[in-house]
């Protein structure tokens, strides 16, 4: 009946939110996100919102969300089936092939591929010890990478010539040209033979998370050929918007954080100099499936991009796009030697480089300098631009005494007063908070008539709950990962309103069974059920506190207030035996706090 979870998450990776959204949407950008008007509710100032990010969306104005999917349901007004029927269509997928038993087509295809990658893999290896490779030994060598790195990253060498020494070998073992097209090891050529599609170049395999060699990266030998970099386009097993380099040795890292590089042999430099935890986006800048993906490992990335204005836009986008997945952000500032880590590393050596790491600058000082560096102070009319940039971003920060400190920090590389900056910044801050706070009300008029809370019908009755479940709700979808301690904490029957019990009896499956929490709950929820859900995500986004210790604190709230209702409806049926009860669960309480606290003392 269901659709499995392999063909669903194809589904989707191949139909982008932006995408299925503006079809029927016209979106402009907004961050990281798109804003469009309502195709749910009549408004003039748009308010539906496009998280790439999380691949959902939301409409402020009227409370509907969800993913592609419900998007399709919602707007074409079809059956949950009908519309993963009509997505995989738009994909050019057959759900026949993957439906019920496990697919047999696809799967093949794709074992065959990494076979084949496997084999080229290891030719490049071998090719790479020949008599005719010694140049690109030699560039290795200069590079400084040392043997134990290259046998490590399996890096190799594509031999030149157009007699397609690869392709020949592929076929020897029983390829065919079809497949080695797919895979874009080789080209056709004018005449119909097979050429290779690397050839004179050092060659680095790409590895998926799993260690599977999906892709290659192909680095001239010739300085005079054309492109510096050649890499796989993107194949049946390989995205180049989804792989991150070194991802399946960074996982294993016990860093507790990611550095993240501009391509590969950066981060092979890295992970030569210790950093096991270095990691490179190819040839691309980061993705919001980059940022998601990363998500999933860590909460905080060291941005290390190359110093040039490219690097520094790749930076921006960077801080942006991890920000939308809950993840910090800490930028490494090299000076301007060198012009990139690896550079950085061998002039200076790693231990310089690990103390770069412990001074790096946070997200908020980089952007402000990154603004600051847009304009000439020393011209008063560029400097006025500057100031009025700069207080409209501090003006953003959620929180009061860190606008304070920004200010001060601000205020000192502008060249003006403390008090003015302030000033200035509290303002700005007034202003946007009115005009949120105006929004707010625009919500809550909403809610009343009847659209944000139809999905949840109960939310009247239990309003202050609601709050707090929301709230947890909200966080568990921001950091899936506290989902295994929350659910140790509170149980579905801990919620009061119907729904978010539903859901959170629909997270705790996924918890058990050792799968991310995800916002859309594929047939489950209704498209008005995923936006109540949407809505809980995105505005624990905005809000920022997304510590353990607030879903902590929600959590304690709720059980409070659900303990109290409960005595209070006791009392109402029995008063006696309901007093005696709560002097014992006071009791229960203080014994259990001692122990909480011996064992705390134990742990730590
Ligand atoms: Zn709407």
């Amino acid at each position: 009946m269901a659709f499995s979870r392999e063909l669903m998450e194809e589904i989707k990776n191949r139909n982008n939110i932006e995408d299925v959204v503006g079809r029927v949407v016209p979106l402009k950008r907004a961050g990281a996100n798109l804003v469009g008007r309502c195709p749910f509710h009549s408004e003039r100032t748009p308010s539906f919102t496009v998280f790439p990010a999380t691949q959902t969306y939301y409409c402020f104005g009227c409370g509907a969300g969800g993913d592609a999917v419900s998007f399709v349901m919602q707007s074409e007004n079809l059956e949950y089936r009908e519309a993963v029927e009509e997505l995989a269509k738009r994909a050019g997928i057959r759900i026949e092939e993957n439906f019920g038993e496990k697919s047999t087509q696809p799967s093949v295809r794709r074992d065959r591929m990494l076979e084949l990658n496997r084999e080229a893999a290891r030719f490049f290896f071998r090719s790479l010890l020949s008599p005719e490779a010694a140049h690109a030994r030699d560039y290795l060598q200069k590079r400084q990478f040392l043997p134990v790195t290259v046998k490590r990253f399996g890096i190799g060498y594509a031999p030149g010539g157009f007699n397609a020494p690869l392709c020949s070998h592929l076929i020897s073992k029983g390829f065919t040209p079809f497949e080695i097209r797919a895979a874009f090891l080789g080209g056709e050529g004018k005449n119909g033979r097979l050429y290779d599609m690397f050839r004179n170049r050092i060659v680095f395999p790409i590895f998926d998370v799993n260690g599977e060699v999906v892709a290659f990266s192909a680095r001239r030998l010739n300085e005079e050929d054309e492109r510096k970099y050649i890499n796989t386009s993107d194949t049946a097993v390989f995205k180049k918007s989804k792989v991150l380099f070194g991802l399946n040795i960074a996982k294993n890292s016990e860093a507790g954080s990611f550095v993240l590089c501009e391509g590969a042999p950066d981060a092979i430099a890295m992970h030569q100099a210790g950093f096991d935890n270095a990691i490179a986006t190819l040839g691309t800048a980061i993705t919001s499936e980059h940022a998601r993906i990363i998500s999933k490992y860590t909460r905080t990335v060291f941005l290390a991009y190359d110093i040039d204005k490219a690097g520094r836009k790749a930076t921006l986008k960077g801080i942006d796009l991890l920000n939308q997945v809950g993840v910090d952000t800490k930028i490494i500032n090299l000076g301007t030697e060198t012009k990139d880590p690896d550079e950085f590393i061998k002039k200076f050596g790693a231990e310089a480089f690990r103390a770069k790491l412990n001074g790096s600058t946070g997200q908020i000082d980089y952007s402000i300098d990154e603004i600051i560096g847009r304009h000439d102070i020393s011209v008063a009319e560029d400097k006025l631009r500057a100031v009025s940039e700069v207080t409209e971003y501090i003006a953003g920060i959620a929180s009061r005494p860190e606008r304070e400190v920004y200010s001060q920090r601000a205020a000192d590389k502008l060249g003006i007063t403390l008090e003015a900056m302030r000033s200035e910044v509290e303002r700005v801050a007034k202003k946007q908070g009115y005009r949120s706070k105006s929004e707010q009300v625009k919500k809550a008029l909403n809610e009343q008539s009847g659209f944000g809370s139809a999905a949840n019908t109960d939310k009247l009755r239990f309003s202050s709950e609601a709050s707090h479940e929301e709230a947890i709700l909200g966080i568990l979808l921001v950091r899936p990962d506290y989902g295994p301690e929350a659910a140790k904490l509170i149980d579905e029957s801990d919620f009061a309103t119907s729904l978010n019990k539903k859901i959170f009896g629909l997270f705790k499956e996924e918890i058990s069974s050792g799968r991310e929490i995800v916002p859309s709950k594929d047939g489950v929820l209704t498209p008005r059920e995923t936006g109540a859900l949407e809505r809980c995500r995105a505005s624990r986004l905005q809000l920022g506190d997304n510590t353990f210790a607030a879903l902590e604190s929600h959590i304690r709230a709720l059980k409070e207030l659900r303990r109290r209702a409960d005595y209070d409806k006791k009392i109402e049926d029995s008063p006696a035996a309901a007093l005696n009860e709560y002097l014992q669960s006071i009791k229960n309480k203080n014994k259990n706090g001692d122990k909480e606290r011996d064992h705390n003392g134990e742990g730590s």
